[in-house]
């Protein structure tokens, strides 16, 4: 087939990453997201381009990929905006720092001086922090938008307010999708719908090993230039967004209580104030909870489901820094019949699907 009619169902950075991949390669696309895009987890992400940090190794291969496809995008995508800052990480847990570092290595550990140039408002400046100079972060619903507009240059239809209520399936093959509009018929489905994967999985009576993972991001007012690079430490993670306020991602332990995002949102604004010297005058502008679509075993989930052909699953954590890649790759796979190796570890196969 050479111009196959592909259903992306979801526009969160994942679906669209994959809707404009595919239509540039000619597929004739169409996304239908239930809401407006990047309305689902993808609008209250922390979006740190993190190819290194602690994720099943399985998924190495793929990750590496992510800071050369990002820098590809932005050749394709002129006003793709990304902050390449480069990320300064130090951690109660840290090693010594290793006296010979190897050449090339991403992440390079630095002495007290350097710190102090990178984040001249640090305070304490650490002994030692690891830096990322090929690290950054970028505004995902900016980045989102940038992805659907490249995939609506080549053709691709864009339905917005369009909940998909059931998968059309005809002797096992999946054929489209029902919606209170009609039904999309599609030579192959591509579900990237997040935390909403499972229940229209169940549809088919399949139980997709994934959970929704809460976590915290926090938007800050504060003066600009206060943090240059993006710092995550032991107490906080934390970075200036494009229009200079300051992001801040914290883990979700409890709904509420001491424990609960609002009282995590006080001590991480502590954190900072402490922080940064000329953070006294930061405020917390809000508190939000995005749902992380989290595989049991952490790994993403992508690729063909044996029993349904015409049925492909795009689901994963740490989709803003797996976007650009996992686009590319599906679009590969789903276009020319490719079987990327680097996607091996990431199919439904591995739970019996
Ligand atoms: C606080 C926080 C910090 C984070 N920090 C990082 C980070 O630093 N780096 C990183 O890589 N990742 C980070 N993440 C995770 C990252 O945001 C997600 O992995 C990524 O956004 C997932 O994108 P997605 O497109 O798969 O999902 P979503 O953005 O949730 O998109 C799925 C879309 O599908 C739509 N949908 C669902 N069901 C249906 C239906 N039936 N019909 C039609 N549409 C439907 C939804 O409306 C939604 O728009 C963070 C997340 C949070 C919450």
């Amino acid at each position: 087939m050479q111009h196959p009619r592909v259903t992306v169902l979801g526009a969160g950075i994942v679906g669209a990453s994959i809707a404009y991949h595919l239509a540039r390669q000619g597929a004739q696309v169409t996304v239908l997201e239930q809401a407006t895009p990047g309305s689902g987890v993808t609008g209250h992400s922390f979006a740190w381009i993190n190819p290194h940090g602690e994720f099943p190794s399985a998924a190495r291969a793929l990750r590496e990929q992510a800071l050369t496809d990002y820098r590809r995008l932005q050749q394709e995508l002129p006003r793709l905006r990304i902050g390449w800052s480069g990320a300064l990480c130090y951690y109660d847990t840290d090693p010594a720092p290793a006296a010979a570092q190897p050449p090339g290595n991403a992440r390079q550990w630095l002495e007290r001086e350097r710190i102090a140039e990178l984040e001249p408002n640090l305070q304490p400046v650490p002994e030692h922090a690891r830096f990322a100079p090929g690290e950054g972060s970028l505004d995902p619903l900016a980045t989102t938008l940038r992805l659907l507009e490249g995939a609506r240059a080549h053709g691709a239809r864009v339905l917005t307010q369009t909940p998909v209520l059931e998968l059309q399936v005809q002797d096992r093959q999946v054929i489209g999708v029902a919606t209170a509009a009609g039904v999309y018929h599609a030579d192959h489905l591509v579900l990237a719908a997040g935390c909403g994967t499972p229940a229209l999985l169940a549809s088919l009576g399949i139980e997709l090993p994934l959970h929704a993972s809460p976590s915290i991001l926090l938007r800050l007012d504060a003066p600009r230039g206060l943090v240059k690079t993006l710092v995550s430490n032991s107490q906080l993670e934390v970075r200036e967004a494009s229009d200079g306020s300051l992001l801040a991602a914290e883990d979700y332990i409890a709904t509420e209580g001491p424990a609960g995002p609002e009282a995590v949102a006080q001590q991480a604004l502590a954190s900072i104030r402490q922080a940064f010297r000329g953070a006294e005058a930061v405020t917390l502008r809000s508190v939000e909870v995005g749902q992380r679509p989290m595989p049991d075993d952490q790994l993403p989930i992508i690729g063909p489901l044996s029993a349904h052909p015409g049925l492909y699953l795009a689901v994963m954590h740490a989709g803003v820094t797996l976007a650009p890649t996992v686009g590319r790759l599906v679009s590969q796979e789903l276009l020319q019949g490719h079987r990327c190796a680097e996607l091996a570890p990431c199919r439904p196969a591995r739970f019996g699907l």
